[in-house]
């Protein structure tokens, strides 16, 4: 069963613009999905709609999780970390607003850290951090909730190529070590094309997805 199914949803804002239109899709557990289109297509307004940022204005959104804030870890393109806390603090920050101690919550993030490899920089802050790594901090804060699903609006389209090789690799161990199913948007084919073990394109013509790929092809 999907742990997302989207169903002829539709999205359109206040202002007129119609984001979607009668879009297809369905999340399923342990794949890495990459949504692959241009710019202004409607990529960044699926992962919205998903994660409960927005409301859909037709069709059906139907997840097998209750409660999303929990289930959902969202990566954005720009890893607005806290500046004036440290790495610890800044991972911590989604146990914080659940009411857990810092002293309860070391270990979740400690773990949290370990994925993305950043166990030694505890107490650095971000403005030490190069832009790799400061994208490796906000991960591991989507990720130390544990979520279910993990949402990532084009992470690595900032950093410079070799970080973003460095990050795409990471990103396929850290997916068999966490068991995380993720949709990661992209106007990259080649990252899709790495990523992913299925590919929905968005094309041209805005709001719409036009083609559904399987990427299971063996990798060396
Ligand atoms: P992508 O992620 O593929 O670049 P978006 O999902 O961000 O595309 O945007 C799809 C369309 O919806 C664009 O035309 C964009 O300008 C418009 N849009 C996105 N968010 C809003 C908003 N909050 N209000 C009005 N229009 C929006
Ligand atoms: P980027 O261009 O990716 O943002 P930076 O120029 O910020 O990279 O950093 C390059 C390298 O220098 C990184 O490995 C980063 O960890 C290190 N670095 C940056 N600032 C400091 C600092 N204040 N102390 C120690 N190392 C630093």
């Amino acid at each position: 069963r999907a742990l997302v199914s989207l169903r002829g949803v539709g999205k359109r804002f206040a202002n007129g613009v119609t984001a979607l239109e009668g879009v297809d899709l369905e999340i399923r557990g342990g794949e890495l999905l990459t949504l692959l289109g241009p710019s202004g297509c409607g990529k960044s307004t699926i992962l919205r709609l998903i994660a409960g940022l927005d409301a859909i204005s037709s069709g059906q959104l139907i997840r097998r999780f209750e409660d999303v804030a929990a289930a959902v870890g969202f990566v954005f393109q720009d890893p607005t970390l806290m500046p004036w806390g440290s790495v610890f603090d800044n991972v911590y920050l989604p146990l914080r607003l659940r009411g857990q101690s810092r002293r309860s919550a070391a270990l979740a993030v400690s773990e949290a850290l370990e994925l993305v490899g950043l166990a030694d920089v505890k107490t650095a802050y971000p403005r030490e951090l190069s832009g790799g790594m400061r994208m490796r901090v906000s991960i591991a804060r989507a990720l130390v909730l544990r979520p279910l699903l993990l949402l990532m609006d084009e992470p690595f389209a900032a950093l410079d190529e070799i970080s973003r090789f460095q990050l795409n690799d990471e990103l396929l161990r850290l997916k068999e070590e966490s068991g995380a199913t993720i949709v990661f948007v992209t106007h990259s084919i080649y990252e899709s094309a790495y990523l992913s073990t299925r590919i929905a394109v968005m094309g041209r013509k805005p709001g719409r997805i036009t083609a559904e790929i399987a990427n299971d092809a063996p990798r060396d």
